[in-house]
């Protein structure tokens, strides 16, 4: 049996492992556009920030893949899918394959802002471009960094850009709040105003009409008609799944990669998860669903029943020393949804505990460190627990 992975993010990367744990035979092929052995990327953000130097991002000792005698292919772009012959159409060659699992993840979005191709404007998603912004920061000695975007990759690399040092550092939101995907009102304007009194520059509900500058980025102009200078740019405006080479493929798409509930695509032993994968018309863009997911593709390559049932989502964040747990059902719609809530503007803190029926179903948790993997784990195994014991778990820790 031969099968070809597609991608050696966390989502590839998880299936080979688990795939050879379980079978030690087969043949075993990692196709990359990348040309680094794979690293997880959250850390690029401590590699921004110069917390920790390249070597350190290895996850594996260099002779892992030949030891799980996996083929890894770097630099190897797949250009498209003969799904007739079951090949993969490289560049000059094509590899065969029985079954092939499409981990090709997402590619950062590139707003369509003027001039947006002036050197000094970036995107964050490899390894590559992190360091291509450290050593352009280190070039010409920046001062003035702006970040479009406030969500949390946003945020996070805006702290690290601090952490180079540089020290005019602005975010840019087009939303009225930070982390709108994550936060409610209550809780983003608490961080707003942590964050502002950190030394971040936060503009909400502003949005770039274009950057200028002669031979590289100098500034930027918002649609109000402000301008301001900047000497980088890091454009933080949200992923797209990495498709292009699916066309003419049959693949069927939407947003993502149609998968089903064994992670199949519509073409028989064609699978799809991670970034890329859309299941029952969600696409996830984080890691802990990823790691739920491979077993089932793994599950489904060798003949087993596993099926996915959805994963709760919950993400920690820390900027500028404050520490963020969002988890679940973070911002119901109007409903039957019950919420506790407990913000003190004073110590900087919020929390917020969703409840369905009888059982805590999300949660927000701003400045309460030790609370966070308690809470991550009981909404995670949906704890049943009265509205008053829940005032008594917050009222503990104000
Ligand atoms: C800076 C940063 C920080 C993050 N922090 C967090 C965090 O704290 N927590 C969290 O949960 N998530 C975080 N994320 C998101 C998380 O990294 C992604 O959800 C995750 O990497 C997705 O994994 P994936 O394997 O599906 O795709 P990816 O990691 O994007 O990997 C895709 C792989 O496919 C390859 N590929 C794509 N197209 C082709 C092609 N045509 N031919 C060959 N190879 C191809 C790529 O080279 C790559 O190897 C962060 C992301 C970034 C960029």
């Amino acid at each position: 049996m031969r099968t070809a992975i597609i991608g050696n993010g966390v989502a590839g990367i998880t299936v080979a492992r688990l795939l050879r744990e379980q079978d030690a035979q087969s043949d075993l092929d990692v196709f990359t556009r990348e040309t680094f052995p794979y690293y997880a990327r959250p850390q690029l953000i401590e590699l921004l920030a110069g917390a920790i130097r390249q070597e350190a991002l290895s996850f594996y000792p260099q002779d892992w893949y030949e030891r799980q005698r996996m083929g890894v292919h770097y630099g190897e772009t797949v250009h498209s899918i003969d799904p007739k012959t079951k090949e993969l159409v490289l560049g000059g060659t094509r590899h065969a394959f029985d079954w092939l699992v499409i981990a090709s993840g997402s590619d950062a979005f590139r707003p369509p802002i003027a001039h947006a191709e002036l050197p000094g404007v970036f995107t964050l998603r490899t390894l590559a471009d992190a360091l291509a912004i450290k050593d352009y920061a280190a070039l010409h000695g920046c001062e003035n960094a702006l970040v479009v975007g406030g969500g949390l990759l946003g945020l996070e690399a805006a702290h690290a850009l601090r952490r180079i040092g540089i020290n005019h550092v602005t975010v840019l939101e087009h939303n009225l709040r930070l982390l709108p995907r994550q936060l409610d009102a209550e809780g983003a304007h608490i961080l707003q105003r942590i964050l502002a009194s950190k030394g971040l520059g936060i503009e909400l509900g502003a949005s770039c009409r274009s950057f200028g500058g002669d031979e590289r980025v100098e500034k930027f102009l918002l649609e109000d008609g402000r301008s301001f200078p900047a000497d980088l740019v890091l454009l933080s405006a949200g992923v797209r799944p990495a498709l292009d080479f699916l066309a003419g493929s049959g693949i069927a798409i939407n947003k993502g990669i149609l998968s089903d509930d064994r992670l199949q695509t519509n073409i028989p032993q064609v699978l799809a998860l991670g970034d890329v994968a859309e299941w029952q018309g969600k696409i996830w863009g984080i890691i802990p669903p990823i790691l739920d997911q491979a077993p089932v593709v793994v599950s489904t390559i060798l003949g087993g029943d596993r099926s996915y049932q959805g994963s709760v989502a919950s993400n920690t964040l820390k900027v500028l020393g404050v520490d963020l747990l969002v988890a679940g059902v973070a911002q119901p719609s109007p409903g039957n949804l019950c919420e506790v809530r407990v913000a003190n503007e004073d110590r900087q803190t919020y929390i917020k505990l969703v409840f369905e029926g009888v059982h805590l179903v999300g949660a927000i948790c701003l400045g309460y460190k030790k609370l966070q993997a308690q809470l991550n784990r009981w909404v995670a195994e949906k704890k049943q627990m009265t509205v008053a014991e829940a005032h008594a778990i917050v009222d503990q820790n104000l």
